[in-house]
């Protein structure tokens, strides 16, 4: 099984390594710079090295690279959607040298604009920046749906992919509290949600989950994520998501209100269920 939770790039990437380790995962995600923004410190090729050969040893699975929050794709403001796009494009340089294949980003908001536009807006984007060319997966997040937010529903999802030339570089992260609030009900439908992702997007293009409980309530249309079997998911449906046949191979990733010390316990309580 792979799984892990984020993890903070801050004192490198061979420490997110031993971190994992310490803690029992053989995956993380982590930020590519900071999640408010700024500029990405430049990359230790010694440090990422030692990471590559730490992950080797060690069986790891996919890492997975979160872009930051600032970064809106669907945005009408010249300045916002520039700055999405270099953010985007950096990331994806950086990440040529990095032992990481995933790369997550939230869609985007269209801040008034209409669902449409930022569609059009996003996919317009991605592709100014895709070069064919780059080693990374590129993931669309599934999202709660909160403000003008872009990609809570599957459709939307859909629309984007159909829109951008290398298409084969996209695939999706399904953030399990995400969903929920969108009103996707993997708590007593599981199925069936699978089989409308399947329909829509199409169950290959599912590349990592986000293994999240949520604080908010079903179709709330808010994003606030709670520690595994703490929230209004519960224990009992993230159980049958990580075994469920068509999900158990891929690799999860927590996102809950812990530090590592709080995630080791999580995995350790989940793992007991494989
Ligand atoms: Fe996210
Ligand atoms: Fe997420
Ligand atoms: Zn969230």
């Amino acid at each position: 099984m792979h799984i892990g939770c984020h993890l903070m790039v801050s004192k490198g990437y061979e420490n997110m390594g031993k971190v994992a380790l310490e803690i029992g995962a053989n995956v993380f995600q982590f930020f590519t710079r900071n999640p408010r923004g700024g500029k990405a410190k430049a990359l230790d090729l010694e440090d990422v090295e030692k990471l590559r050969v730490l992950m080797k040893e060690n069986d790891f699975g996919p890492l997975l690279a979160h872009a930051p929050y600032t970064m809106n794709m669907a945005s009408y403001k010249e300045d916002t959607w520039e700055f999405a796009k270099r953010t985007l494009a950096d990331d994806l340089k950086r990440l040529e040298d990095i032992p990481c294949s995933l790369y997550t980003f939230h869609p985007g908001s269209h801040t008034g604009k209409g669902y449409d536009y930022g569609i059009e807006r996003i996919a317009t984007g991605l592709n100014e920046v895709f070069t064919g060319n780059e080693n990374t997966l590129i993931l669309l997040e599934t999202m709660s749906g909160k403000g003008t937010e872009i990609g809570y529903t599957f459709e939307q999802l859909r629309a984007i992919m159909d829109k951008v030339k290398y298409s084969e570089m996209l695939g999706v992260t399904l953030d399990t509290c995400h969903v929920f609030s969108a009103g996707y009900d993997i708590v007593n439908d599981l199925d069936n949600v699978l089989e409308q992702f399947d329909n829509i997007i199409g169950i290959d293009q599912l590349k990592a989950i986000h293994l999240n409980d949520s604080m908010k309530e079903f179709n709330s249309r808010k994003d606030r994520h709670a520690g595994i079997g703490e929230g209004t998911i519960g224990l009992e449906a993230i159980v049958k998501i990580i075994t469920h046949p068509q999900l158990k191979d891929l690799p999860f990733y927590l996102e809950t209100p812990y530090d590592p010390e709080g995630h080791r316990k999580e995995m350790e309580l989940l793992k007991t269920f494989r």
